[in-house]
C-alpha cells in the first residue's frame, strides 16, 4: 500500500502537501473523524481522495452538486482513479453498472447525492460493499442557520449508527462560528478533530473601484487585464445579467447569461460551456457558482454590491483556485448604497437588523483606506494581518481628506429640501444646487434662491456624488423607505452642529492596476510574465489541450491545469522523465499525454535517432 505522499506524487503529480492537508489525511487514514474548514481553492478534495486511495474499500463522497458529479468523476478517471457516481440524472442501466462496480470492490471513490441516502435500497447497497470512509462535502448544507440548508443532509446524522467503524470527514468553506458548531452537532462530529485553515487567498488581487460608467469600466477591465480569460461577472438582477451578457457579446467577448429565470436546460448548457471552453465569461446572478471547481477562473467581477462580506468572499473565492494570479474586481457607487439601504429596510425587525449589519460591514470594506485583505481576514476571525501589497488600497493608498465642511453643505441642502413638503428630490438635484446650476428643475422650484445655492464650487459633480455616497455608507444620511429620497439621521445633527468630524476617502481618478510581473501583484494573465518563447509554447499547449478536451468531451482543466501548462512551457522538457517532474503531471497523465505534449513542443524524442533523450 502506498503512503499518502506517494499517492500525492504518483497519482496527482504534486510535490508536496498544502497547509493542513497532511494532518487531515493522517487523521482519516488512521480511522479518525475530521471536520475541515478550508477556504475555496484550499485543496479540500485531496483530504478525502487520498485517504480513499490509501485505505481499503470505497470512499463514499456525499455532495449536493449533482450537475458537477460527471465532471468530478471524469477528472478523477483522467488521473487513473476508479471513480463513479449515483444520482437522479442516471438511467437504470447506468446506475446498475456503478452498483456492480461498487460491490465488486472496483471503485476507489463513489459520489452520491444526499437524497440517495434516504432511499432504503441505497443503504442496503452500501451495507453489502466495503466502505473506506464517508466524505461529506459542502457540509454547511446541514446547517439550518447557514445560507444553504438542504433537508436531505439531515439523513447524514444516521451514518455513525449504521457504520460506526467507518471514519467520516466533513468539509466546508463557510466559516462563521455558529455554522461550524451546528455542523459538528448535526453530524455527530463533536469528538472529531477540527481543522480550521487560514482564510487568506494570497493570489487574488482585490480591487473596488468607483462606479461611473459600469459597462465601459467592465469592458476596459476585461480588455486590458483579462483578454481571452474565463471569468464570472455578478449582477444583482436577471435583467441586468441579460443586458450585460448581450453587451459583452456585442463587443466581441464570448459571454453567456446565467440566472434562475432561464430554463434548466439552458442553465445546464451554459454551465457546461463555462467548464469546458477556454476563456468563456459567465454573466450571472448569485444563483451561479456553488461547487464550480473550475481551477482557471481568472477573474470575478461585481457590477453590483453583494449583500454581505460572506457573499462577497465566497463569490470572489471562485477566482484562481489553481493558485495563479486572479482578480476580484468590483465597481461600486452611490446607487448601490441607495438601493441596498432600501432593501435593508424590508422584512421583520430581526431581518432588518441583520441586513443592516451585513451591509455596514460590506460598505466599510468598500470605503476603507487601509488594506482590504487585512480587513477581510479580520472579519473572518484572523485579526492583525499586515498590509498585503496585493490589493488596490495597498498599491495606491487612497488619500483621506477632511470632509466635514463638504458634509455640512450636503446635509444642510437635504435639510432645506425636506422643508418643501410633498416634493421628492434625488441626489442629482442636491448636487445641482451645490454647484449652482440653473437647470429647469432648479428654477421651477426656486432652488436658486436657497442659501446653499452655488456654495459647492470647490468640488466637481463626481466628487459630490462621492461625498453623498460616503455619507450614506457612514450612516450620516439615510434613505427614506417609501420613495428612496435622502433624509437626515440622528448622527447628521452632530455634523451640522460642528460636533463631529467627517474624514472622507478621495476616489482615485484612474484606479490603480496591479503592477506587472511581480509574484504577488503580477498580472492575472497566466502567460503574461513568461518570456516570449515560453509564452508561445504556452499558447501551443493551450491549443493542443483545447482540441484534446473537445475530442474527449471533458473540460480543458481535466487534461492539465493552466499552472501545469505554464510550468511545461517554461521548462520545455525534452523527455518523458523530465516532463514527469512537472507539478500536476502524474503517472497516468504522463502515460496518456506525455508523447503528445512533447510533440506539441517539438521536442518529441522520436526525432532523436539515438534515443538518447528517452527516459
Ligand atoms: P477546494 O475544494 O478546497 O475548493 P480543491 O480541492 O478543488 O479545493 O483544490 C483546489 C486546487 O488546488 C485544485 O486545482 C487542486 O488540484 C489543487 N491542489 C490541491 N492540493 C494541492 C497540492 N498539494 N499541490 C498542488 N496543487 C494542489
Ligand atoms: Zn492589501
Amino acid at each position: 500500500m502506498d503512503t499518502p505522499i506517494e499517492v500525492l506524487h504518483r497519482v496527482f503529480g504534486y510535490d508536496s502537501f498544502r497547509a493542513g492537508q497532511q494532518e487531515i489525511i493522517d487523521q482519516v487514514v488512521g480511522g479518525g473523524d475530521a471536520l475541515v474548514l478550508m477556504p475555496t481553492g484550499g485543496g479540500k478534495s485531496l483530504c478525502y481522495q487520498i485517504p480513499a486511495l490509501v485505505r481499503p474499500g470505497t470512499g463514499v463522497v456525499v455532495s449536493p452538486l449533482i450537475a458537477l458529479m460527471q465532471d468530478q468523476v471524469d477528472a478523477l478517471r483522467a488521473l487513473g482513479v476508479r471513480a463513479g457516481f449515483l444520482n437522479s440524472t442516471q438511467d437504470h442501466d447506468e446506475r446498475q453498472l456503478v452498483e456492480a462496480e461498487f460491490l465488486a470492490g472496483e471503485l476507489d471513490l463513489l459520489y452520491l447525492a444526499p437524497e440517495r441516502l434516504r432511499v432504503e435500497s441505497t443503504v442496503r447497497l452500501l451495507s453489502k460493499g466495503r466502505i473506506s470512509l464517508f466524505a461529506i462535502d459542502e457540509a454547511h448544507c446541514v446547517s439550518q442557520w447557514g445560507h444553504d440548508f438542504r433537508p436531505d443532509y439531515l439523513a447524514l446524522s444516521e451514518l455513525p449508527a449504521l457504520w460506526p467503524d467507518v471514519p467520516r470527514v466533513a468539509l466546508t468553506a463557510t466559516a462563521t462560528p455558529a455554522t461550524h458548531a451546528e455542523i459538528a452537532e448535526r453530524l455527530g462530529l463533536q469528538q472529531a478533530r477540527h481543522f480550521v485553515a487560514g482564510f487568506d487567498r494570497p493570489n487574488i488581487h482585490y480591487r473596488i473601484t468607483a462606479k461611473s460608467e459600469p459597462k465601459r469600466q467592465l469592458l476596459d477591465f476585461l480588455r486590458e487585464e483579462h483578454p481571452g480569460d474565463a471569468g464570472i461577472v455578478y449582477c444583482l438582477s436577471r435583467s441586468s445579467v441579460e443586458k450585460i451578457a448581450a453587451f459583452l457579446v456585442e463587443h466581441g467577448i464570448a459571454a453567456v447569461p446565467y440566472h434562475a429565470g432561464l430554463d434548466a436546460r439552458t442553465r445546464a448548457a451554459h454551465q457546461a460551456r463555462f467548464l469546458r471552453e477556454d476563456g468563456l465569461v459567465v454573466v450571472a446572478t448569485i444563483a451561479f457558482g456553488m461547487g464550480i471547481d473550475k481551477p482557471d477562473v481568472r477573474f470575478v467581477a461585481h457590477l453590483d454590491l453583494p449583500k454581505s462580506v460572506e457573499g462577497y468572499y465566497q463569490e470572489t473565492g471562485r477566482a484562481g483556485r489553481d493558485g495563479l494570479p486572479a482578480t476580484a474586481w468590483m465597481a461600486y457607487g452611490l446607487q448601490d448604497v441607495v438601493q441596498h439601504r432600501r432593501l435593508a429596510l424590508e422584512g421583520d425587525e430581526q431581518h432588518r437588523r441583520r441586513q443592516a449589519l451585513h451591509l455596514d460591514a460590506m460598505l466599510a470594506l468598500c470605503e476603507t483606506v487601509s488594506c482590504r485583505r487585512a480587513m477581510l481576514l479580520d472579519y473572518f476571525g484572523q485579526p492583525g494581518s499586515p498590509p498585503c501589497g496585493n490589493c488596490d488600497t495597498c498599491q495606491a493608498p487612497p488619500e483621506s481628506w477632511d470632509g466635514t465642511v463638504a458634509a455640512q453643505k450636503v446635509l444642510s441642502t437635504v435639510l432645506r429640501l425636506k422643508r418643501e413638503r410633498g416634493q421628492k428630490f434625488g441626489v442629482g438635484q442636491i448636487v445641482d444646487i451645490l454647484l449652482g446650476k440653473t437647470t429647469a428643475k432648479v428654477l421651477q422650484h426656486g432652488h436658486d434662491s436657497l442659501t446653499v445655492f452655488g456654495v459647492g464650487s470647490e468640488l466637481g459633480n463626481a466628487e459630490w456624488h462621492g461625498v453623498v455616497r460616503q455619507l450614506l455608507a457612514h450612516g450620516l444620511l439615510a434613505v427614506e423607505p417609501a420613495h428612496g429620497t435622502l433624509v437626515l439621521t440622528d448622527a447628521s445633527a452632530d455634523v451640522l452642529r460642528g460636533q463631529r468630524e467627517v474624514p472622507l476617502r478621495r476616489d482615485a481618478k484612474r484606479p490603480p492596476r496591479p503592477a506587472r510581473s511581480s509574484s504577488s501583484g503580477g498580472s492575472a494573465r497566466p502567460a503574461a510574465d513568461l518570456d516570449p518563447d515560453a509564452a508561445a509554447r504556452f499558447e501551443l499547449l493551450r491549443a493542443w489541450r483545447a482540441a484534446t478536451a473537445k475530442e474527449q468531451g471533458v473540460p480543458a482543466y481535466v487534461i492539465f491545469h493552466d499552472a501545469t501548462l505554464r510550468e511545461i512551457a517554461t521548462l520545455c522538457p525534452t523527455s518523458l522523465s523530465q516532463l514527469g517532474t512537472v507539478t500536476g503531471v502524474g503517472e497516468n497523465k504522463l502515460a496518456k499525454y506525455g508523447q503528445q505534449v512533447l510533440e506539441t513542443l517539438g521536442t518529441d524524442p522520436t526525432d532523436d535517432p539515438q534515443g538518447t533523450l528517452l527516459p
